[in-house]
């Protein structure tokens, strides 16, 4: 629950409202708008502030991330197992984790257009730290102090209300026919991690795990978040990967550097240049925390959290056995030590890493007079993996071989069929979306059994006869 751990702003109005008007941002958008990886939600309606969806590449990309971490935090890892807890959960855990008292963010209005912006994000662009640990009381007069130089970015007044505290829970009307409903509401997740914490004693029942292990799942959290317009960055519904690691108290520390390390590495793997990656250490930590990092990103609009990495003490299981009243010990089979395990977490969203990703990988590069867009994602990630050609569509016998290639490919890999347009412009369709090689089936390849693969990146092209192509792309994808 980072909202009580850091203090860091992350936008305020102005740099809000910049961010779309970034120019490389812009292009994003419209990029990812124009070829199908992210749309609006429900834009024939006039849209819905700040939820998105993937399109047709945008679903591909985004379970290829998942499909990454799972690998690198579950496969590859010997005492890390998944799960995947429900969205709607007990509304007292809120209570236990501390989302329904703390889970908030300072909020005020301008009296003039009703515009409603976080106040702490607004005081840190002016150099001042609004954290958690200051009284709303405290915020206001900081706030009122430095009123001359506030503006409402929408309207240019200065006239705001009082500050209130914005809780980001959503809630829903599950279950609203019983009488408890009016006494505990029932939330749409904020964060991942509670499903975790609850499920610690099941996993530790029903597996052969021992301490340390980690538990790790993907899945939606619901925020109401009052700084809407920052495209996939920060959006109302959006996807957690989170590891939330049990350890013994004493190599917390140890096991937490370990981690740090370890989600440093990965970003790398994934494919981010290390000189736009990097760390940020919390300043005022909450009571129970031992230590709090963030990896941020450069994203267009400068370096912002992708994933946050922080020792939580006992914190979370001491709360869930206090309000459960459930003994979440642990006890220690050769030594007979009985402790309460403490915590450490990766928390990392899946749209701000395809947001990274996008930013990352989206060159333009200038070809004789032309621009070429290309989408340099690994392998591993792009959307398609491979597009087939037929070199003329008007020649049955081309456009029959090519499809049966395209049909024992696709047995393996994402693939696309294209016999449109002439070559050039079909490798750069391909070239836009991201996809590594391209197979073009041509009149050699019914004399000799040979296509010619075309790669992304260095635009060369090479043969390869039709039963080595297999092996070709097993190495290379
Ligand atoms: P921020 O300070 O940007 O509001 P946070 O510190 O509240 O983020 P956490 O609660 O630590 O975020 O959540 C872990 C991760 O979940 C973040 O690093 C981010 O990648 C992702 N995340 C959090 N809130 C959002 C959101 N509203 N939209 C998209 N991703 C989010």
């Amino acid at each position: 629950m980072a909202k009580k751990t850091k203090s860091k702003s992350t936008k305020s109005v102005k740099s809000v409202n910049s961010i779309e008007t970034n120019e490389k941002m812009s292009k994003i958008i419209s990029f990812a708008k124009r070829r199908g990886f992210v749309f609006p939600s429900s834009e024939i309606y006039g849209g819905f502030s700040s939820i998105y969806d993937y399109g047709p590449y945008g679903v591909e990309l985004l379970n290829n991330i998942k499909k990454f971490w799972w690998k690198h935090m579950i496969q590859l890892r010997d005492n890390i197992i998944g799960l995947d807890s429900a969205i709607f959960m007990h509304p007292k855990i809120w209570e236990a984790s501390g989302h329904v008292a703390g889970f908030s963010d300072p909020l005020a209005e301008c009296k003039k257009c009703h515009f409603r912006f976080r106040v702490d994000t607004l005081l840190e662009e002016l150099g001042f730290s609004a954290d958690e640990k200051m009284s709303l009381g405290q915020i206001e007069k900081l706030f009122r102090k430095n009123i001359d130089k506030i503006k409402c970015s929408k309207c240019g007044s200065n006239e705001f209300t009082e500050i209130k505290k914005f809780n980001l829970l959503v809630q829903s009307n599950l279950g609203n026919f019983s009488s408890d409903f009016e006494k505990e509401p029932v939330y749409l997740r904020g964060e991942t991690c509670q499903g975790i914490y609850v499920n610690y004693k099941n996993v530790l029942d029903s597996t052969r795990v021992k301490i340390p292990f980690g538990i790790a799942q993907i899945g939606k959290a619901f925020r109401n978040e009052i700084t809407a317009r920052q495209f996939i960055f920060r959006t109302r519904e959006f996807e957690q990967m989170e590891m939330q690691y049990f350890v013994n108290p004493k190599s917390e520390m140890e096991e937490y550097e370990k981690l740090k390390e370890y989600r440093w590495q990965y970003y790398l793997d994934l494919g981010i240049k290390a000189k736009n990656l990097k760390w940020y250490k919390h300043k005022n930590l909450v009571f129970y925390a031992k230590e709090a990092y963030d990896i941020e990103y450069n994203f267009p609009f400068g370096f912002k959290e992708l994933e946050g990495i922080h020792a939580r003490g006992d914190y979370d299981l001491k709360q869930h056995s206090k309000f459960s009243g459930k003994d979440l010990s642990y006890t220690d089979a050769t030594t007979s030590e009985k402790y309460i395990p403490h915590v450490i977490e990766s928390s990392a969203g899946v749209g701000r890493t395809f947001l990274a990703l996008m930013t990352e990988a989206y060159t333009e590069e200038k070809i004789d007079n032309d621009i070429r867009v290309v989408l340099k994602l690994l392998p591993e990630l792009a959307p398609i993996k491979i597009a087939v050609f037929p070199l003329l569509k008007n020649k049955p016998e081309l456009v029959k071989k090519a499809s049966e290639i395209f049909n024992e490919l696709r047995k393996l890999y994402m693939c696309e069929f294209d016999d449109n347009g002439n070559i050039g412009k079909r490798y750069r369709r391909q070239d836009e979306i991201g996809t590594p090689y391209c197979v073009t089936v041509d009149f050699d390849t019914l004399e000799k059994n040979e296509v010619t693969v075309r790669d992304r990146d260095t635009m060369k092209q090479e043969k390869i006869k039709i039963e080595n192509l297999i092996d070709y792309f097993k190495l290379r994808i």
